[in-house]
């Protein structure tokens, strides 16, 4: 079993990007199960067909110490996709970990972590002590960096660099980086700038993902890209990411840049 966790900047279209690996690897016949991370909890809409699923967060904060079934975090989506959603705090509080930690535990009492593989959809530039918690407990092996060419999110790309460095010198995490994906925002030379940025941290440019208005019209019809334009360059795209996740054997420990060395490789891209 395969469990790969999507990291970036907020707004950067971990989500979409995660939504669709799911869709285009079940695609490939495989069993998925893809875990969202994030009070919005919409990481598991678009394979949902629109539906915002409840919370493990919500449903404990609700029931307390009351049983939880398996049926009410865990549904089906799009080709098969288990979809859950760990959910948060409120707005503007941090949960620590609470979130994810209460859901893998749950998740694992119901035998539900299988599959050939998990997806993490996990928020990254929050320092709200939580978004470490899947890498350091084991729980997320391989890790995708999204990001786009624009400064900012290359800024959290290089933090979560600096996360996965430091936590995989600890003898109960098995987190490596597997590579980025750059989730384009139409910036000039933005695939050699993000490219250049993966070498320079000792990983690879996994994915290059055009920007593309089937996207947008995708989920205005509350559908993942493959599921809404199968035949689109863009779902190709996607399938194509999810064949190179499936082959990946380069997994490295991150170097991540100084701030000034990341702010001079952006600049020279310009
Ligand atoms: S673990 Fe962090 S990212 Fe996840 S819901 Fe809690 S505060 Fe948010």
């Amino acid at each position: 079993m395969k469990q790969i966790a999507l990291y970036g900047k907020g707004g950067i279209g971990k989500s979409t990007t995660s939504a669709n690996l799911s869709a285009a690897l079940s695609g490939m016949g495989l069993d998925i199960l893809q875990i969202g991370c994030d009070p919005k909890r919409d990481s598991t809409r678009m394979l949902m067909h629109g539906q915002f699923i409840p919370t493990v967060m919500d449903l404990v904060r609700v029931r307390g110490e009351a049983p939880i079934t398996l049926s009410e975090v865990e549904f089906t989506g799009f080709n098969g996709v288990r979809c859950v959603e760990a959910g948060g705090p409120e707005p503007g509080v941090g949960c620590a970990g609470r979130g994810i930690i209460a859901t893998f535990q749950l998740l694992e009492k119901f035998g539900a972590l299988k599959g050939d593989v998990i997806v993490y959809d996990v928020l990254g530039d929050v320092v709200c002590g939580g978004f470490a918690m899947p890498m350091r407990e084991g729980y997320a092996q391989d890790v995708y960096l999204v990001t786009s060419g624009e400064l900012m999110s290359l800024y959290a790309a290089n933090n979560i660099c600096k996360a996965i460095q430091r936590l995989s010198s600890r003898t109960k995490s098995t987190c490596r980086l597997a590579g980025v994906i750059c989730n384009a925002k139409n910036q000039p030379n933005e695939e050699e700038l993000v490219a250049e940025f993966a070498k320079r941290v000792n990983s690879s440019l996994i994915q290059f993902i055009p920007r593309d208005r089937v996207v947008q019209l995708a989920e205005l019809n509350r559908k993942t890209v493959i599921e809404y334009e199968p035949a689109s360059a863009q779902a190709e795209c996607y399938r194509t990411l999810g064949k190179r996740v499936m082959e990946n054997t380069h997994f490295t420990i991150p170097t991540p840049l100084e701030i000034d060395e990341l702010e001079s490789l952006a600049y020279s891209y310009i």
